[in-house]
């Protein structure tokens, strides 16, 4: 019976409010007992966090919805103190391994590990061009590497989709590694930063997610507009920030807006990014397009001619990620043609990249057969739970095209793909689009199924 009046409240309340927010703040909750005597409803919360925090903002929430369905006018709301472990966490061995490890275990020498996997090595100061549209955040870059924390503090980065932000945190990070390996450094994008943080107030590890930041000397927050509009999550960065700050350790942001223009960001956040260095990348010259252009091919290692790299570098793409993405294609077509890579060839190519989609009647099942087809996969593979390592790509492939060739959503994919969750789509549509601009052999395949989709 209460059991089902707090089954019929999450159903209510999951039409009023956003799902994140009943995930997180109500679904943790439990219902202990409704006394008609007293009016009151018992609840239970995991942890005096979400206690409190429910308890500010969402108390009018309980009492009016829980008052409807137990009928009384204003129900009086009691949180119990949860006894240990009465209620199971659903998935907490993740949060575990991305703390650092030794973190619990005193002593200030502890070194955290950088998340140096993630860092692309080919994203350096060496590769990077300079040009009127990056030379201030490039200066910046470069000069805080043996100043951390002395002389811009924060270092805020920002620019536009695809214009290098992300390739200067990178080099920051491994040249200050590189300058003094005894230094312990976080390259982390803020939505990761979201997602552990509410992972940690979930299953009540908030202690453990502040150490993780406690003896970073250089921390790098990508994307920081992802922390737009959550509030506590800001509440939680601001505290961790506060602490670095002012103990005098490197922050550097990138951000795709100017933070004042940051909607969603606590003022005393922004006040405090003002306090640094701002710096923005603008869209480069056509000049520093076609040495970004150069040295791109040089890494896939094609040598172009420079009229070829002119003719993209000339495509009205403001993005970098972009352009590169032309780039992989004419090579792609050029090693799948055994063509030489010429003026002529770029033309042929190009023209199919930027023209859009015109025929939107392509649907799901074409692009399914087509991709299960060339991997010689059936359809039920691709729908199943199958998580074999070649299958996923292949399914991520599949989600790729069809976010690409079709206009339907990430839930429509996810759905038609057996049931899966729009953010496993967006996360296969990503991974592809990474993997995309390093490796040639694949830009090939998705080329020739593309053609084959399209036809
Ligand atoms: P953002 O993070 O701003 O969206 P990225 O840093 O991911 O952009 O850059 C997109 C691509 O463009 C990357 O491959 C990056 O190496 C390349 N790129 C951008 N600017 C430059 C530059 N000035 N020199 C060399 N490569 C660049
Ligand atoms: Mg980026």
């Amino acid at each position: 019976m209460n059991s089902s009046i707090w089954q019929d409240f999450l159903t209510i309340i999951s039409q009023e409010i956003n799902s994140r927010v009943v995930e997180t703040w109500f679904k943790v909750l439990s219902f202990k007992e409704w006394d008609s005597a007293s009016g009151t409803v018992y609840l239970v919360a995991p942890n005096l966090f979400i206690k409190d925090w429910v308890i500010k903002h969402y108390m009018q929430t309980l009492q009016t919805h829980l008052g409807r369905l137990l009928h009384v006018e204003k129900p009086t709301i009691q949180f119990v103190q949860s006894t240990q472990d009465s209620i199971k966490p659903e998935v907490p061995n993740n949060i575990v391994t991305l703390l650092p490890a030794r973190a619990s275990e005193k002593t200030n020498s502890i070194r955290i590990n950088t998340n140096t996997q993630q860092l692309n090595p080919s994203y350096n100061f060496e590769n990077f061009i300079v040009g009127p549209s990056n030379s201030l955040a490039f200066a910046a870059a470069r000069a805080i590497i043996d100043k951390l924390g002395t002389l811009y503090n924060p270092l805020f980065i920002y620019g536009g989709s695809g214009l290098g932000k992300t390739h200067l945190l990178h080099a920051i990070a491994q040249q200050a590694q590189l300058h003094n390996p005894k230094l312990t450094i976080l390259y982390q994008s803020a939505d990761r930063f979201v997602q552990e943080f509410i992972d940690a107030i979930r299953f009540d590890r908030v202690h453990k997610f502040q150490a993780k930041y406690k003896y970073i000397d250089l921390l790098l927050v990508d994307d920081l507009q992802f922390i737009a509009n959550k509030e506590q999550t800001q509440e939680a960065f601001f505290h961790i920030f506060n602490s670095l700050y002012e103990s005098h350790k490197q922050i550097v942001f990138s951000s795709d807006a100017f933070p004042q223009n940051m909607n969603g960001i606590a003022q005393r956040l922004r006040s405090r990014i003002a306090g640094g260095l701002i710096t923005d990348i603008h869209e480069p010259s056509i000049e520093t397009k076609i040495a970004i252009l150069k040295i791109k091919a040089k890494l896939h290692l094609e040598l172009i001619n420079d009229q070829v790299l002119e003719y993209i570098a000339n495509q009205k793409i403001s993005n970098i990620r972009e352009l590169e993405g032309a780039l992989i294609r004419v090579i792609a077509f050029a090693t799948l043609s055994k063509e030489p890579i010429t003026v002529e060839l770029a033309q042929r190519v190009i023209v199919r990249v930027i023209v859009p989609v015109t025929s939107r009647t392509i649907d799901f099942n074409k692009i399914v057969n087509v991709v299960s087809k060339y991997f010689s996969y059936s359809i039920n593979d691709l729908r199943s739970k199958s998580r074999n390592k070649e299958l996923v790509q292949v399914r991520q492939i599949a989600m790729f095209m069809m976010k690409k060739c079709t206009d339907k959503s990430l839930r429509d994919i996810g759905e038609f793909l057996g049931g899966r969750d729009h953010s496993t789509v967006l996360h296969g549509v990503e991974k592809i689009n990474k993997n995309l601009t390093h490796k040639v052999e694949l830009a090939n395949k998705l080329f020739t199924i593309e053609q084959e989709i399209l036809r």
